[in-house]
């Protein structure tokens, strides 16, 4: 097995990684995406599997017998089909595990199951969700809320780029037809359970000294967009009591949020920042700032985003300035499927072993999903709980870890049996 996970790795490591930071640049529909788009086809071809595109651009291949996801079945294989899989788009100078570990362990599993001499007996087939990270277009997870009709192709197909590229458009420079996109409920139901393997985004495991997690539940998190307006003027002449400087409501909404967080038990980061026209010597017209928060329950979040709101609003009429805040995604607490929870860990624990079952504040695609199908999670340990960063490693062994656990679960959620009894 570990020749076929490494091997794997090894070809999919070199697409979009930046020579300069050593972290990926993987974005949705871009150069580097169509390379990894394309080294997943290949790489499922060559298992035998069949691929797909869905409307919305996600990748389905499916072991079995051809088109077994897409073709009519047999009401009694209704909701028969195990899925698993990942993303394989990154953030900007992402890590080499975040959605690729879910990707490359999904093929290994598939390669284990045939070493064991096993042969599903329900489909079973690997994912590639799109957009997951939202780096491109903002909203993540969007492959999947489509899918599951938590998002509209029409707000989806509006969104745009930093060039202004709407995603309408992308997918269609891409070779898709953007009018195939929207929820597709025939697919979803079809599926029996959704299992995604994924890089732990902690030191949870780190902690415990397990290679292998399972997942209890998402946190409920969201961001949101502050624009604060104001005036641009020179930095040399300009009175400071004659300024409208939006760069120090900004200053102190980040300070907000900081302290809403420590206050409410929850997180709150400001990690991207646009300020215009951004000049040395000018007091800026505007600084546009993305709010990201997570709290283990919605009322914590609230309150985080409520404690930065007002802090923004009081220091913006300070300083003569405007501040608007908008919105752009916000997904619920996600409790995982129990029963499948339970099936799952008690496979990974084995006999009498107990396995860590752990929430996570870090956003999926199988969150999205659990809104329409069974779902479930194992983390691989993470030896640093550094992610969204070239740093993001986890070791081989661990890997091998996660591939042999993956393999097992949907070996025992797909009956897989002898493969000549076929
Ligand atoms: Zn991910």
């Amino acid at each position: 097995m570990s020749g076929d996970f490494e091997q794997l790795w090894a070809e999919l490591a070199p697409l979009g990684r930046n020579r300069t930071t050593g972290g990926y640049r993987r974005f949705s529909w871009g150069p580097a995406d169509t390379q990894v788009r394309s080294w997943f086809r290949s790489a499922a071809s060559a298992r035998g599997l069949e691929v797909e595109t869905d409307g919305n651009g996600n990748l389905w291949a499916c072991w079995g017998a051809p088109g077994s996801v897409e073709a009519p079945r047999a009401p009694a294989d209704k909701a028969a089909a195990v899925v698993t899989g990942s993303h394989l788009d990154s953030v900007p100078d992402g890590g080499a595990y975040d959605g690729p570990l879910g990707v490359v362990g999904a093929l290994a599993a598939v390669d284990e199951l045939r070493r064991r001499g096993l042969r599903p007996r329900r489909p079973l087939a690997v994912a590639v969700f799109v957009e997951e990270e939202g780096a491109r277009f903002g909203v993540p997870c969007l492959g999947s809320r489509l899918l599951t009709g938590a998002m509209t192709p029409e707000r989806a197909g509006r969104l745009t780029d930093a060039d202004g590229v709407s995603w309408a458009q992308a997918m269609e420079r891409a070779g898709l037809d953007p009018e195939r996109m929207g929820p597709d409920r025939e697919l979803l139901g079809r599926i029996g359970a959704f299992v995604e393997l994924h890089i732990e985004q902690g030191r949870a495991l780190a902690h415990t000294g397990d290679a292998v997690g399972v997942a209890s539940a998402v946190w409920p998190h969201g961001r949101w967009r502050l624009d604060f307006s104001g005036q641009a003027d020179h930095a040399g002449t300009t009175r400071l009591a004659d300024r409208s400087d939006p760069m120090l409501p900004f200053a102190e909404a980040v300070r907000a949020a900081r302290r809403a967080a420590e206050e409410h038990g929850a997180l709150a980061t400001v990690g991207k920042v646009r300020v215009s026209p951004n000049g040395t010597n000018a007091v800026p017209s505007r600084v546009r700032a993305w709010l990201d928060a997570r709290a283990a329950e919605e009322a914590a979040l609230h309150a985080v985003v409520e404690g930065v709101d007002a802090a923004a609003r009081s220091s913006a009429a300070e300083h003569g300035v405007t501040v608007t805040a908008f919105l752009e995604s916000k997904s619920p607490l996600v409790e995982f499927d129990h029963r499948l929870r339970d099936r799952v860990a008690a496979r990974v624990g084995g006999e009498g072993g107990a396995v860590p079952v752990l929430a996570t504040g870090a956003g999926h695609d199988a969150g999205v999903l659990a809104t329409a199908v069974p779902t479930a999670m194992l983390f691989v340990r993470n030896p640093t709980g550094i992610s969204h960063a070239p740093e993001e490693s986890a070791t081989a062994a661990d890997c091998r870890a996660g591939v042999a656990a993956l393999a097992d679960v949907l070996a025992d959620l797909t009956d897989a049996g002898p493969a000549e009894e076929d």
